[in-house]
């Protein structure tokens, strides 16, 4: 909730110059898996990153009844005195389909992609529980690529922490 119309991670100003609230609706612990492929073997060619948003069902619910929930609080009559015209996703979106394709329009993804080298024991995990790299001698993989899911935080402070204890797990291997 912002007690200002914010879009676009702040850089909306000239909207933010207007009167209003808004409110963000997150899909915190998103189901939708993506994928991380190399493009080439030249190393400095960019991989290709394909987020593959609302590719499990269950996010795209869970979008259109957060927004649902935000607009049962903004009809409450503690906003009677401050309501204007809904801007977005605009109340001629009512149906689940509608409100899913407005609020498309306004997709942002919070800068906090995860898992790509995931730490576990089953077929998908590429780093062991010391971020050994499976099949690959003396590499280890310490960033928030490590996280098996995405975590329900902010995501700098606990892969600081992840490299802290690597930092711990390098030491305590080493032959000093
Ligand atoms: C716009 C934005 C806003 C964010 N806001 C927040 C926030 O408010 N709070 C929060 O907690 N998190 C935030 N995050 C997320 C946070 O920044 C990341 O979760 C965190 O930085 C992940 O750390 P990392 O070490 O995995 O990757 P990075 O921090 O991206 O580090 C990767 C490093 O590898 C280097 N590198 C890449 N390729 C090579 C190469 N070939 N050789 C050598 N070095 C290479 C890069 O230069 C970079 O320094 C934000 C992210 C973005 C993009």
């Amino acid at each position: 909730m912002a007690p200002l119309l914010y879009d676009d991670n702040g850089r909306a100003i000239k909207l933010m110059m207007n009167e209003g609230y808004s409110c963000h609706v997150c899909v915190l612990r998103p189901k939708s898996t993506g994928m991380v492929t190399l493009k080439s073997a030249n190393a400095m060619v960019a991989p290709e990153i394909d987020f593959n948003f609302f590719s499990h069902p269950a996010d795209k619910q869970i979008l259109i009844d957060g927004i649902k929930v935000i607009r049962k609080i903004f009809a409450t009559s503690a906003f009677d005195e401050h309501r204007g015209e809904e801007m977005h996703p605009g109340v001629q979106a009512q149906s689940d389909e509608d409100i899913f394709i407005k609020s498309k329009e306004l997709l942002g993804t919070v800068f906090h992609p995860v898992g790509t080298c995931k730490m576990g024991n089953d077929d998908n995990a590429v780093v062991n529980h010391q971020l050994q790299v499976y099949g690959i001698e003396n590499l280890r993989v310490v960033d928030a690529s490590i996280m098996p899911t995405l975590i329900s935080g902010n995501t700098n402070a606990p892969t600081m922490a992840i490299a802290e204890k690597a930092a711990d797990m390098i030491l305590s291997s080493a032959q000093l």
